[in-house]
């Protein structure tokens, strides 16, 4: 792990977490893991250590869609370098809350890659599927480097070996939803990241 990590809290050690705001959609959220705020000042601090690291190599930030989209927006706004953005999309999971285990390739980059320095973004790594099944199929490009950076990771649902270099927080072994992640499609728009009320998905 890189120093920009040495300061993040273990899940574990967050005092309560606040209750969700009462509006339509956080009427469905049981609670509110990381507020807009924590999640603004992490991304701030993902960005200083990504300018550090990628100054004067123009990297290719790649987001993986589609629960990257507000995270990939707002921390390539924190990096000051020059950089150029591509997105793919791949899917471990179907409509629900369980991944099928199966990575399915959707949208492939628009560029080869060979010689350039790739960041892949993601919203949140938990088995470790499907950033292993892409960093697999990347390095075939011969890519100067590839490295990964996960706003949330899950680490009790790891099943395979993946080095998570840029890391945001720690997150509990419970589906979340919020700043790009969905259940069924919806609560990509919560500013905030919470867990879902198990009510939503009851009977699945
Ligand atoms: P992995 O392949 O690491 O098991 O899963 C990565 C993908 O699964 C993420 O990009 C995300 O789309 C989905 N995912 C994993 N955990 C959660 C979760 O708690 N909530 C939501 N909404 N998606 C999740």
């Amino acid at each position: 792990m890189r120093g920009f990590d040495r300061g993040a809290r273990s899940w574990y050690a967050r005092p309560a977490m606040s209750p969700p705001p009462d509006t339509l959609l956080g009427s469905s959220i049981k609670e509110v893991l990381f507020t807009a705020e924590d999640i603004a000042a992490k991304v701030q601090e993902l960005g200083r250590g990504l300018t550090e690291h990628y100054r004067g190599r123009r990297p290719l930030v790649v987001g993986i869609l589609t629960g990257c989209f507000p995270f990939i927006a707002d921390l390539v706004r924190a990096m000051d370098i020059e950089l150029e953005v591509d997105f793919m999309s791949v899917s471990s999971y179907g409509a629900g809350t369980k991944s099928s285990g199966v990575v399915r390739f959707l949208k492939d980059l628009d560029q080869p890659i060979e010689g350039r320095d790739v960041l892949l973004v993601e919203d949140i790594i938990d088995t470790g599927l499907t950033l292993k099944y892409l960093t697999e199929a990347l390095h075939t490009r011969k890519p100067a480097s590839i490295q990964i950076c996960a706003l949330l990771d899950k680490q009790a649902g790891r099943t395979q070996n993946v080095e998570v270099q840029w890391r945001g927080f720690d997150c509990p072994d419970a589906f979340v939803v919020g700043y790009g992640l969905d259940y069924s499609g919806a609560y990509r728009n919560l500013p905030y990241v919470g867990v879902l009320d198990p009510s939503v998905y009851k009977g699945e």
